[in-house]
């Protein structure tokens, strides 16, 4: 039987443990603990010379246990473990106990009493551990990005650049995202389509990347190294060979000019077929099969106008529905963002043609828009124009003066806030920028404007942010501040009036304008749950999706393999996107490039002659790690996460997770027991 020789390092952490804890005494209480053959308190434990320590007692006393009293395992345990296997032990023979947080960090009585007892447990534990084995697993050499805004062409480019084959599937019938809708971008003033085109053009043509447009990703199976995806691929009844783009089919189309167009907000028409804009990546004639009069009704005229007009013969009203399956290593998620319907927040008069979103002002301003870059409304140029921040972000909790005037006076059955959606108490990030931005652009068009803008803060920290704000100042744009909590209201003095009336419900402001722009918030998209379901990564409390670490795995998700970048995971702007895109690309990349994945082995373990095959812990597997086979649970060891949940809901007590079995666990906490607190 082994002999176990445990060594025992109590770190002060600076003074964040040694300020609280008394780290000397609870070193000479643990070398009174069984197997306990070395105690040393050290400053800094994960220092090279605090592993040295660890190091040299393996090797010179011939320890084959450690245990570190530190810091959260979550840091540092695989440092520890790292210098546990450097030294020629076994990285699972180690054990951490958490005397920062769950001492130093919460106590000021009996913190050293604290310590002890958690130091004791760990002990406890550490002479029950076993030796355990890492996994190997082949790594598929191909990626997938899905979301084609500039965050996914971005990661797929960077990516295929590498040399790996890289999916790049987008929704919509072309990639581009909110990027293509806006005009010029802050703080550069550069045209957005001018800058992103040239990338979407190179994502088409690139030898590694196959894009798939108009087309969804339904299911995904299997683990890090080894996804298989199910893509469907929307039907376009357009041969994606034979279409030139020539439009004919468009122009012919009985429903030409008479579908709003979603790409210009609605402040355009558009006909059954369709390309988003001019510069679509592909440009293909797609059939928007809800409107198609061929398609919703079986006829459309005598022949269908587009199939007559068509040159080069590519309307295909037969084609069907395809679903691709392929098998790729890693994923990135790049889906972006939805803006906050403002009809959810009727106090700010959405529904007056004087008031527009940020982004249908974008399609307003933009040369390639449906006025030609003029911004025009009720027939003429406004003179007073009046920029509303933070619609729909940075909410407080409970009911609003708003919502109690309506409620209470029942004179407007409008959607109010308490039925309208969830309060969102984050910063959109992006708005105080391209209010700026849009302003600088209202006086550039309409030099005569009057141009003002109601803000709560001004938000300008990125590079070259304040110099923007300055300039836009400089320019004659008037600021106008409120405090966070006086609520704006757009109303009407009469419904014929083209003009509209802002004013705070303090008093404080009341200003005429004959546009109103509403930076209305940036959302979690509506199906965000959806795909956050098929890939099995976590949302936050906001809705975005959730990283792995804030600070320290940005990018990464909980789901090995799978990572996050762009407006999925928060708002941000363009430099902020690009950025993320490249570094979850790199991320996603690292594995691919490897060829091979280490798997934990803190799995979950089926005694087979208990399992009586009842199936109660495979629904309980968050991650899909188990399934029953030939009458028995089995778990994927790749796939299982070593959670517990399966543990904890087997009525028959099959199931176990390796070291964190239960005679360990009743280890540590007969030796705190014994410990006086
Ligand atoms: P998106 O642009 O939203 O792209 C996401 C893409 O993923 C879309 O193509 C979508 O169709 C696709 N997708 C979504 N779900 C799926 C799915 N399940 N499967 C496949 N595809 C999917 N930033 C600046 O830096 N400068 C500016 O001047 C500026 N002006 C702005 C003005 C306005 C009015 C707004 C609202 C934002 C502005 N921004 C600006 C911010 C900018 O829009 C974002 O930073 C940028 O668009 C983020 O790109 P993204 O790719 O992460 O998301
Ligand atoms: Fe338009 Fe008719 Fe062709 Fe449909 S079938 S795209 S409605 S012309
Ligand atoms: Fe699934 Fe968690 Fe059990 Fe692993 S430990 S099989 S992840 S429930």
């Amino acid at each position: 039987m082994e002999t176990i020789r445990t060594g025992v390092y109590i770190c002060h952490c600076g003074v964040n443990i040694s300020a609280t804890v008394d780290v000397k005494a609870v070193a000479a209480f643990a070398e009174g603990l069984p197997s306990v053959v070395i105690a040393r308190d050290y400053l800094y434990m994960c220092s090279d010379p605090g592993q040295e320590l660890i190091k040299s007692d393996i090797k010179d006393l011939g320890l084959n246990r450690v245990v570190v009293a530190s810091c959260s395992p979550r840091m540092h345990e695989p440092t520890f473990r790292n210098a546990c296997a450097d030294a020629g032990l076994n990285p699972y023979c180690f054990e951490m106990a958490n005397i920062r947080e769950q001492c130093a960090w919460v106590h000021h009585k009996g913190a050293t009493e604290k310590a002890k007892a958690l130091v004791a447990s760990a002990v406890a534990k550490a002479a029950l551990l076993e030796p355990l084995e890492r996994k190997k697993v082949s790594v598929v050499p191909r990626a997938l990005v899905i979301g084609g805004g500039v965050t996914g062409i971005y990661a797929a480019l960077e990516i295929a650049d590498k040399g790996f084959e890289t999916y790049l599937v987008e929704k919509d019938p072309s990639i581009g995202g909110h990027m293509a809708q806006l005009d010029k971008t802050f703080p550069t003033l550069d045209c957005s389509a001018c800058i992103l085109t040239p990338k979407m053009v190179e994502v088409a043509r690139h030898k590694n990347i196959q894009l798939l447009t108009y087309s969804e990703v339904k299911e995904v199976n299997g683990y890090i190294g080894n996804y298989n995806v199910k893509i469907r691929k929307k039907p376009r009844y357009v041969d994606e060979v034979k279409c030139t783009g020539c439009g004919e089919c468009a122009n012919a189309c009985r429903l030409h000019g008479i579908i709003l167009n979603e790409f210009d907000v609605g402040l355009s028409k558009r006909a059954a077929r369709y390309v988003p804009f001019p510069q679509a990546v592909p440009l293909l004639y797609t059939v928007d099969p809800d409107r198609c009069i061929y398609i919703t009704k079986g006829k459309c005229g005598k022949s269908p106008a587009c199939v007559d007009a068509c040159p080069a013969d590519a309307i295909d009203f037969d084609q069907k529905e395809e679903e691709l399956e392929v098998e790729v290593g890693t994923i990135v998620v790049a889906t972006g963002y939805d803006l906050l319907d403002p009809a959810k927040r009727p106090e700010y008069g959405y529904k007056y043609t004087e008031v527009l979103t940020g982004l249908e002002f974008e399609r307003l301003s933009v040369a390639s828009g449906p006025t030609g870059g003029k911004i025009i409304i009720n027939g003429k140029e406004p003179k007073e124009v009046v920029f509303i921040s933070c619609v729909g972000s940075r909410e407080r909790k409970g009911i609003t003066n708003y919502e109690l005037r309506i409620t209470n006076s029942n004179l407007d059955n409008q959607t109010s806030k308490m039925d309208g959606g969830a309060r969102n108490e984050y910063c959109s990030r992006v708005c105080c920028m391209y209010i700026a931005k849009q302003a600088h652009l209202v006086r550039d068009k309409i030099p005569d404007a009057r141009v003002r803008i109601i803000y709560n803060d001004m938000r300008a920290y990125g590079k070259g942010f304040e110099e923007f704000y300055n300039r836009v100042v400089a320019e004659g744009v008037e600021y106008i501040r409120k405090e966070l909590e006086d609520e704006v209201e757009v109303i009407k003095r009469s419904e014929d009036d083209d003009k509209v009336v802002v004013r705070t419900i303090s008093g404080g402001i009341e200003l005429e304008a004959d546009l109103v722009v509403l930076a209305n918030a940036l959302v979690p998209r509506k199906d965000a749950d959806e795909l956050a379901k098929i890939l099995k990564i976590t949302k936050s409390g906001d809705g975005f999706y959730l990283e792995a670490h804030p600070k320290l795995r940005p990018l990464d998700t909980f789901t090995d393999g799978i990572f996050i970048a762009g407006c999925c995971q928060s708002p941000k702007d363009i430099p902020d996107s690009v950025a993320q895109a490249v570094g979850a690309a790199i991320r996603a990349s690292i594995p691919l490039m490897r060829g091979e994945v280490e798997v934990e082995p803190l799995v979950a373990i089926i005694n087979e002659n208990i399992c009586v095959g009842c199936g109660t812990c495979e629904v309980s597997c968050p991650f899909d790690a188990l399934s029953l086979e030939a009458g028995v649970m089995r778990v994927n060891e790749v796939v299982c996460k070593g959670c517990g949940s399966c543990g904890s809901a087997c009525p028959s007590g099959a199931i176990s997770m390796r070291h964190f079995k239960d005679e360990q666990i009743y280890a540590q906490i007969e030796a705190m027991c014994l410990q006086k607190l």
